[in-house]
């Protein structure tokens, strides 16, 4: 192949660029006029009330974690098939983390699991404090029922959509936060839309809201009206609280801005490839992607699991097969209580079966706006003779 094909990237337009040019020409490139247009587009394209742009979705997971007073002596919960951001927010916080395995069809946090795992918790009387679904590739967890579920055991929700913006869930967008206390993106190059770097804490509760854009700017408020006492004059602030630098510049919410125009047609684009995919490759050893009926995901992943026994390949073999022709194939996740660094709080392999074992036959494969057919035509190609070589052995 000529031409290394990467698994997502982003695609940035000539009016992307012109976009951040203005704001480079103009007074203001750090936290101004661009993050408020951004939020309130983001917001107003979600459903939600309030938005907060920040540095990095990790960034967005730790204020939303710290804004719900998430702390030491509390416990988080979140996927094992997730990056590592979605439970090292809880460790940020002084939380200790835990994991609920996943739904082997939708590779997300699986419901079922969750109540048997609360049960238990109310039990031994070690509920969570908070728990953050994860929407796997966009696609959304089951929300309406881990609400349920949040009323009934008293836990808050935080939604890590990183890959979802775009998304829905009983045809409302990802982000309206009907389910949930916060929902927070990721403006990765690699997902959805992007910022360079970048993250967002939605949410519809004012009282989250004004925490969030403090804990974004060093815990302090230039509103008189959160003040203790009087304010001393015009350059008068107080700090409230410990918060951090977590700002989004307006030079990246200029590029956000203007990816939103695309970000309809983003997704389109990346159903209808998820869509060819589908058919190209009905026949072939693979579990495909299944949707859950109540929602349309964002397609930020093509994953697939191998049908190991029917080709003599082993899993490892097939991606370094793939990525030795050029094709860009990556693995998510690493399930994140094997990660060494989670070791040390007793968690192991054998824990998390289903996250283990999607782990040991999960590959994604390209998608992303500007993969063209023929790329795709040729991935397939590719990967049919990869794992067809393997069927004519064992015929033959
Ligand atoms: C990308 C990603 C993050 C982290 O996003 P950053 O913006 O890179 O900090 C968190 N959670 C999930 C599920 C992700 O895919």
């Amino acid at each position: 192949m000529s031409q290394f094909i990467p698994y997502g990237r982003q695609d940035i337009s000539e009016e992307d660029i012109q976009a951040v040019v203005e704001v480079l020409r103009s007074d203001w490139i750090t936290q101004g006029p661009a993050i408020e247009k951004f939020e309130r587009t983001v917001a107003d394209y979600c459903g939600a009330k309030y938005a907060t742009a920040v540095s990095s979705a990790t960034a967005a997971l730790h204020i939303a974690c710290l804004s719900l007073n998430l702390g030491e002596g509390d416990t988080l919960w979140t996927s094992p098939n997730t990056f590592v951001a979605s439970a090292n927010c809880g460790l940020y916080c002084g939380a200790s983390v835990d994991f609920v395995d996943i739904d082997p069809c939708t590779y997300n946090l699986s419901v079922k699991e969750l109540e048997r795992k609360l049960a238990q918790a109310k039990r031994q009387g070690c509920l969570p404090k908070v728990v953050v679904p994860v929407h796997f590739a966009g696609q959304s967890c089951e929300m309406a029922r881990i609400h349920e579920l949040s009323k009934q055991y008293g836990f808050h929700i935080i939604e890590d959509a990183s890959h979802a913006i775009g998304g829905r869930y009983q045809q409302q967008p990802i982000g309206s936060c009907q389910f949930s206390d916060m929902t927070v993106f990721s403006f990765h190059p690699v997902k959805i839309i992007t910022t360079g770097e970048g993250g967002m804490v939605l949410t519809n509760r004012e009282d989250l809201y004004e925490k969030l854009i403090r804990l974004r700017s060093h815990g302090i408020t230039r509103n008189p009206s959160f003040m203790e006492g009087e304010s001393h004059g015009l350059w008068y602030y107080q700090q409230l609280e410990l918060g951090f630098n977590y700002r989004m510049t307006d030079i990246q919410a200029a590029l956000g801005m203007s990816q939103m125009q695309r970000l309809d047609e983003f997704v389109q684009r990346r159903r209808d490839l998820a869509n060819r995919y589908d058919e190209l490759l009905q026949n072939f050893p693979l579990k495909l992607p299944w949707q859950h009926p109540d929602t349309e995901s964002s397609w930020h992943l093509y994953a697939i699991r191998l049908e190991l026994n029917k080709i003599t390949k082993t899993h490892r073999e097939v991606f370094e097969e793939l990525r030795s022709v050029g094709i860009g194939v990556n693995l998510h996740y690493i399930p994140v209580h094997t990660q060494p660094y989670y070791q040390q709080f007793g968690f192991n392999w054998g824990d998390f079966p289903q996250a283990e074992q999607y782990y040991q036959e999960a590959v994604s494969f390209p998608l992303y706006y500007g993969f063209t057919e023929g790329q795709q035509y040729q991935v397939v190609e590719l990967l049919e003779k990869t794992l067809a070589f393997v069927k004519n052995q064992k015929i033959h």
